[in-house]
């Protein structure tokens, strides 16, 4: 398969544009001006005689309008198509989807309009509770509320930070579980009505609700809970009559050991090369099979779990300045090759991080037999892991790696921010 990269300006000699085929430049670094105009990408895709693109995780990968724009244009769009994209980035929608399957949601209340509205609702799932928006992502527009008196507080600012973000104030209500767990489901059908599962991830390092490290399987799940939350993912992929890759993404209740469903991301994840790793299925090999009309090329049956496999992701920031991000040209890039060590890498020596985009430089997946041997790895490359020129957040990975509370697996995703950064005197702020 012949493969065009489309890069702005900043990226015209990158690592990535020089792997692939052919790369064309489709504009000058600030996004707005290159990777987020649709009309540039699919003149610069049938110009080059693509007949399909990949959106990847960033940017318009889960735009609805830029899925037709590519149909319209006789491209194909390699993932669902655009009415399961906006169903899904719609939560309300997506909630109301899940609830229809089946599927056991957060109680709560949407939409929320006015602040009796909330209280109202408040006094009846209880506090704390979580104000969340509709068209959200990224971990925005969100606010825990604990008392009555915080709510119209929260309110105002967690629409101002919606309406910013994503052009859409619409908000709803959620209780806020304490004590909880990322869990999600990832996901794959083809359009032979084949619907498969390949077992969970677990996000809980989070610093402000994104995700930091990753791993496969969970290390708090039972295997009654885990075939649970799979058969739960599936019946909202059929009941959404969904078709690509896709994940489910569940909250787990540590104290209730229950589960409930949050969202639905329309297309591959960041961390998808954890479950790689133990399940030795090439996902994005899938995605482009199922968008050629191929069926997958596995059963559910043959899905096994080999092993444990963790991701951390290697940000281009200064944990002890608050994550501070710190573009600048890459003068050191040492990155250690092991066994069992994958690194998924657009960087080298000599490259400018540039200050326009996500601050992800890096991601190291470590695979062994057993969780201990995958932290152990990961642990060795980390220790290695050189880079020179910009801080980077392999220091702050390094210790998280080795803090017994995540050795133990038992961590929740308030665990950084309550715990973690004051035990290694790192600022939760910038
Ligand atoms: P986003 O679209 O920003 O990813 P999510 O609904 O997936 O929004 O939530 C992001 C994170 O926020 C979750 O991974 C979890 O850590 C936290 N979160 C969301 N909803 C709840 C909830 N009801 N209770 C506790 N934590 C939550
Ligand atoms: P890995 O680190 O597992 O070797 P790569 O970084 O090479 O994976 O590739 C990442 C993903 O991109 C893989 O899942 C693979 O399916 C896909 N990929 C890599 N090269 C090509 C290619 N030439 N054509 C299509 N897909 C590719
Ligand atoms: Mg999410």
């Amino acid at each position: 398969m012949e493969s065009v990269a489309a890069v702005s300006a900043a990226d015209r000699d990158s690592l990535p544009a020089r792997l692939a085929d052919r790369a064309v430049c489709i504009g000058p670094a600030p996004a707005g001006q290159s990777y987020l105009r649709p009309e540039v990408l699919v003149a610069a895709a049938r110009g080059t005689g693509c007949d399909a693109i990949h959106p990847g995780y960033g940017f318009l990968s889960e735009r609805a309008a830029f899925q037709r724009l590519c149909t319209d244009a006789g491209l194909t769009f390699v993932g669902p198509d655009a009415d399961a994209i906006e169903q899904m980035g719609d939560k309300i929608r997506a909630i109301a989807v899940a609830r229809k399957a089946g599927v056991p949601v957060v109680p709560g209340k949407n939409p929320i309009g006015a602040v009796d509205e909330f209280l109202t609702a408040a006094d009846q799932v209880g506090y704390p509770c979580l104000i969340k928006a509709a068209a959200g992502g990224g971990g925005r527009g969100m606010r825990v509320v604990r008392r009555a008196g915080e709510g119209a507080v929260a309110l105002q600012s967690a629409q101002a930070e919606a309406k910013a973000a994503f052009g859409d104030g619409t908000l709803y209500m959620e209780k806020y579980i304490e004590r909880a767990r990322h869990v999600e489901i990832q996901i794959l059908a083809d359009a032979h009505g084949n619907v498969c599962h390949l077992f969970e991830r677990d996000c809980s390092v989070q610093r402000r609700h994104q995700k930091l490290i990753e791993e496969a399987p969970s290390p708090s799940l039972s295997p009654r809970l885990r075939s649970e939350m799979a058969q739960a993912a599936l019946a909202l992929a059929r009941a959404a009559r969904y078709r690509n890759a896709g994940t489910v993404e569940f909250v787990y209740d540590v104290e209730a050991e229950r589960f409930y469903f949050l969202e639905m991301n329309t297309r591959v994840q960041v961390e998808h090369p954890v479950t790689e790793a133990v399940t030795g299925i090439d996902i994005v090999q899938e995605q482009l099979r199922i968008a050629a009309g191929e069926p997958l090329s596995f059963g559910q049956p043959d899905v096994r779990l080999d092993g444990h496999a963790i991701e951390c992701r290697i940000n281009a920031e200064d944990a002890w300045k608050g994550f501070l991000p710190s573009p600048g040209t890459i003068t050191q890039w040492d990155v250690p090759r092991a066994e069992g060590i994958r690194v998924d890498t657009h960087c080298e020596r000599g490259y400018r991080v540039p200050p326009f985009y996500d601050s992800m430089i890096a991601k190291v997946i470590s695979h062994g037999r057993t969780r201990e041997e995958a932290i152990a790895r990961m642990r060795s490359c980390l220790a290695s892991f050189g880079v020179g020129g910009v801080a980077t957040t392999v220091p702050f990975l390094r210790k998280a790696i080795a803090h017994p509370r995540f050795e133990q697996g038992e961590v929740t995703t308030t665990w950084v921010e309550r715990e973690l950064l004051s035990d290694i005197g790192a600022q939760a702020n910038g």
